[in-house]
């Protein structure tokens, strides 16, 4: 049987917790009651692979501690696995005010993306952005999450890239289905896409208070669609497709 990153993670957690060294009786029984299908050999090769990396050390029949650099590395996956469920916790948008306070925090963040883009996007990330925008219609919502995506890149601000990554993450495709949907049955995605024909152009004029302004302008008006499309008895519809980007 072979060990598994989510195993190796619960017992570096699991020693950095414990009072003194861990055998790897223990340590095989703490993985069991964690839910691991795991045998004791399976264990000791894992204790071993870290004494190998320097993460464990051992002192013999008494088991292992951790090294410094196991503690740190135990620490850093302790903030990882937090991190990554808040921002899933973040993700999972239940209604329309989760809804709304999503695309409310992409207007803050994605403004700073367009005016930083203005300012710092490659010559072929202009050209990628323009080649985007050219067509619109229906059934390009793949290409108009993208476009936000490739904004968010072109900032070339690994903060914003950082949150934008995840704000984009293709889990989130059948949300900008959703927002698209909400676009046709507003009557708003010809509006839109000529949003982002505006934004593209100031991005390539290089201005960067032009490409803030119309992208904020771009959120404000997908939230208040938003806003109007749930306010006419759809709010249900919303519920529903949300439930279903849950499961996806
Ligand atoms: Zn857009």
């Amino acid at each position: 049987m072979r060990h598994t990153p989510a195993m190796e993670t619960a017992l570096l957690a699991f020693m950095s917790v414990h009072e003194g060294p861990v055998g790897a009786r223990a340590a095989a029984r703490h993985l069991r009651d964690r839910g691991f299908d795991v045998s004791e050999s399976t264990v000791s090769r894992l204790l071993t692979g870290l004494d190998e990396r320097a993460l464990t050390q051992s002192l013999g029949k008494k088991g292992r501690i951790l090294t410094e650099e196991g503690t740190r590395v135990a620490a850093n996956q302790q903030l990882d696995s937090q991190r990554a469920s808040s921002f899933a916790d973040a993700l999972n948008l239940r209604d329309v005010h989760d809804l709304l306070d999503h695309l409310a925090s992409r207007r803050g963040i994605e403004r700073e993306a367009a005016r930083a883009a203005a300012l710092r996007a490659r010559p072929e990330e202009l050209t990628r952005l323009r080649a985007m925008v050219q067509t619109g219609g229906e059934a390009r919502w793949r290409e108009r999450l993208a476009f936000h995506k490739t904004i968010g890149d072109a900032s070339h601000n690994k903060q914003i890239q950082a949150i934008t990554t995840t704000l984009f993450d293709e889990r989130l495709d059948l949300l900008e289905r959703l927002l698209i949907m909400i676009g046709i049955k507003q009557d708003a995605l010809i509006r839109w896409d000529q949003e982002h024909r505006d934004i593209v152009a100031s991005i390539s004029d290089r201005d960067a208070d032009g490409a803030e302004r119309l992208m904020v302008v771009h959120l404000d008006g997908m939230i208040r669609e938003t806003e109007h499309f749930a306010n006419s008895g759809n709010a249900h519809v919303i519920h529903t497709l949300l439930a279903e980007i849950d499961l996806a």
